[in-house]
């Protein structure tokens, strides 16, 4: 049942069950005073009926005495005339003792007649009597006279007009023999009376009240009086219909009360029902200031805090999601550590209101280097505020270094130190340190290279450390923003390790595993770089292909792991005799490169010399068969060209210098050769001058008449042999 329902039913109880107790009280009061009042007045008939017919009674039994008194039979009929003749009855009737008549006045009323002594009547009465016994003097019986009057219509009607009630008489099974009552109405009278007895009142369902009197002594008559209700005609539907109306009334005014009620909470119920689906700009219209206006107000308060709580939660899902984008598209699409970092910081930054912040990195000198800062110019002593490198901060001391020593996080309010440790100065602070991830492999190229475990709390494998300064309003930074600085940690952490693999995997997929210079695939690279470096800036570039010579034999003489040994130890001394912009590569096998950028043939031929020497002069230790101390002597032949001297193109030179190498091999060994200088006709005879020579329109030629000028330690001029393939 709604609550709609409930109201209506429960206003129409209130309303109903007085006006219905009022009704029923108003209806059984009128009918109790109205059988009250009916009651007194049959009694008061009854009275006047019993009144009459003793009156009656008593004017016949004088009138039967004055005949009796008189003492002449013989002139007793005509006293019994005169009695009758003067109206004191109707008739009068002489008895012998034996009941014989002896006499009786003409014109009397026909038998039988009721004595007024008698209590019952049997069959219809026709007349009512009174009888006085005849005595002689000495008391003997000489009959009776009898006097009577008829009971008719009329004497009924008298009966009816003296006591104002209808009258009735009835025989003695109970049949009506005359009556005032209306026709309408005498049946109903009958059956009352037959339930009534004594001087109970009885009523007929048309509103009568009916009561029986006699027969009885003194009141020999069998009568009826009934008399009408005096009740309103029509009270009790007046009644009904005044309750019927109420009901209705009630039933309108319950129906709008329930309405007015219910309505308002119908509305908020909806506007619930609208919320719960997500529509939080639902409002509902206060019209009262009772409870349910404030009920109403309250609720309109309630979904516009959580729509604005609700907006504010997803702007900053939103702009956490942006900066996560940012992070995300940054992680996956960049190996420039910095700006990683820069990403990380800003959004770690952003995601806990602090208003700056720096990344620093444990250097291999285990101090914590400023990578990237934010919001914090003038906060940390540096002449250079906008370079971040100026902020280092050593393991161990202040608050950075402590968290970069014990890995534990720290957070608080900024305490001066003394002596200051060159790390920012804020009012609050919140620092974590992050460690290479779990399975980062060992670095011992690193200082502090991480376990394989990557546990932050291992001071050991700190990679650096995040922090965060000054959130405003001056409050401190809580667990939520550890936690979430902790996360941004992480990312930092995987973002330095990926970063720090793929600078390891790049240099790795560059070098040559055995003796660490560079390899072929950097060679290619570096050839075509150097050449358009050279070529833009109008530069030279100097080429040298170095070939150990008989090194076959130093194989096959002290094993291949000698052989190793030479070769890393041939590579260190290559790398002792150039300079730092200079190239070394290890070709293939003991086939080595050097490129020279800047350096003309005769800087070029300088380098093959002290090569050269620096090779031949101390022979390479190595370990002997046995194990024993050996030292192998090693030469080296070196063949140059430079570009744009002796050829056209990065290749080219390349295959220049080899053919120089050859040169050099052809004379010897243990030397050097220039690369001739490509002659303007090429030539059959010569083939490795050919292709050489085939420099680009437009690219100067001179200079390698000098540069073959300056050839020297038995280099050659002479006519090259063929070039072969060298295995590459
Ligand atoms: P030359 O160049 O003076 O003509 O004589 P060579 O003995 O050096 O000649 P060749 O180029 O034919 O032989 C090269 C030898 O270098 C073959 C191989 O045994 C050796 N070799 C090549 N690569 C390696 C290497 O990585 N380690 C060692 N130990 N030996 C190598
Ligand atoms: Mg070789
Ligand atoms: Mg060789």
């Amino acid at each position: 049942m709604t609550l709609r329902g409930r109201l209506t039913a429960a206003f129409l109880t209130v309303v109903l069950g007085p006006v219905l107790l009022g009704a029923f009280f108003v209806g059984s009061t009128l009918s109790a005073v109205d059988r009250g009042r009916a009651t007194e007045r049959l009694g008061v008939a009854a009275a006047g009926v019993r009144t009459s017919v003793d009156a009656l009674c008593q004017q016949l039994r004088a009138a039967a005495d004055a005949v009796a008194l008189v003492a002449d039979p013989a002139a007793r009929p005509r006293a019994a005339d005169q009695v009758v003749g003067r109206g004191l009855a109707a008739a009068v009737l002489i008895a012998d003792p034996a009941g014989r008549t002896s006499y009786a006045t003409p014109g009397g009323p026909a038998g039988p007649w009721q004595d007024c002594a008698a209590d019952a009547t049997t069959g219809p009465v026709r007349a009512l009597a009174a009888q006085v016994r005849l005595r002689d003097p000495a008391g003997a019986d000489l009959g009776t006279v009898a006097a009577a009057q008829p009971v008719d219509p009329a004497f009924v009607a008298r009966l009816a007009a003296v006591t104002g009630a209808g009258v009735t008489l009835l025989d003695d099974p109970g049949r009506i023999t005359h009556t005032t009552e209306d026709r309408e109405v005498r049946a109903a009278v009958l059956a009352a009376a037959r339930q009534a007895d004594g001087d109970r009142v009885t009523g007929t369902a048309d509103g009568r009240y009916v009561r029986r009197v006699g027969p009885a002594p003194g009141q020999p008559l069998a009568l009826v009086l009934s008399v009408p209700g005096e009740r309103p005609a029509g009270l009790y539907e007046a009644l009904v219909g005044a309750v019927v109306l109420a009901a209705l009334l009630a039933v309108v005014a319950a129906w709008r009360l329930a309405r007015v009620t219910t309505r308002p909470l119908v509305e908020l119920a909806g506007a619930v029902d609208r919320v719960a689906h997500g529509d939080l700009t639902t409002r509902v219209p206060v019209r009262t200031r009772d409870e349910i206006g404030r009920l109403a107000g309250a609720f309109n308060r309630m979904t516009r805090e959580t729509g604005s709580y609700v907006a504010a939660l997803t702007s900053s899902r939103d702009q956490l999601r942006g900066h996560l984008t940012v992070l995300g598209d940054t992680l996956a699409s960049t190996h420039d550590l910095q700006r990683i970092l820069r990403v990380i910081l800003h959004s770690a930054i952003a995601a806990t209101g602090a208003r700056a912040g720096a990344v620093l990195l444990v250097d291999g000198d285990g101090a914590l280097v400023g990578q990237c800062v934010e919001g914090l110019d003038g906060r940390w002593p540096t002449e250079n505020p906008a370079d971040p490198a100026t902020l280092r901060v050593p393991v161990g001391a202040g608050v950075l270094g402590t968290v970069a020593a014990t890995g534990e996080p720290l957070r608080g309010r900024w305490e001066p130190v003394d002596p200051p440790t060159g790390e920012p100065t804020c009012e609050t602070y919140v620092a974590v340190a992050f460690a290479a991830p779990r399975g980062a492999e060992p670095r011992p190229d690193r200082p502090g290279h991480p376990p394989a475990d990557g546990d932050a709390a291992d001071p050991d494998c700190a990679l650096g450390v995040l922090a965060l300064y000054d959130r405003p309003g001056a409050d401190e930074f809580d667990d939520d923003d550890l936690v979430t600085l902790r996360t941004f940690a992480g990312h930092a952490a995987v973002a330095v390790e990926n970063v720090r693999v793929h600078e390891e995997a790049q240099r790795l997929s560059l070098t040559d595993p055995l003796t660490g210079l560079w390899n072929y695939r950097y060679l290619r690279e570096s050839i075509r770089r150097e050449v358009e470096r050279a070529n833009r800036f109008g530069r030279m570039l100097s080429v040298l292909a170095l070939d150990l010579d008989r090194f076959k034999h130093v194989n096959d003489t002290w094993g291949h792991a000698a052989g190793d040994a030479v070769l890393v130890e041939f590579a260190r001394r290559v790398r002792g005799e150039i300079r730092e912009v200079d190239l070394a590569f290890r070709q293939g096998g003991e086939e080595f490169v050097v490129l020279l950028p800047e350096t003309d043939a005769r800087g070029a031929t300088i380098v093959a010399e002290r090569l050269g020497a620096v090779v031949r002069d101390q022979p390479v230790p190595v370990d002997g068969h046995a194990g024993e101390p050996v030292r192998v002597p090693v030469t080296v032949s070196i063949g140059i060209a430079v570009y744009p001297d002796h050829a056209a193109g990065g290749q080219q030179v390349l295959d220049a210098a080899d053919d120089a190498l050859y040169a050099a091999k052809a004379a010897g060994r243990d030397g050097y050769r220039l690369a001739q200088a490509p002659d303007p006709v090429p030539t059959q005879e010569i083939p490795v001058v050919v292709a050489a020579a085939s420099p680009p329109d437009g690219l100067p030629r001179a200079g390698a008449a000098d540069a073959a000028a300056v050839a020297q330690g038995g280099a050659s001029s002479g006519p090259q042999p063929p070039r072969q393939s060298r295995g590459r």
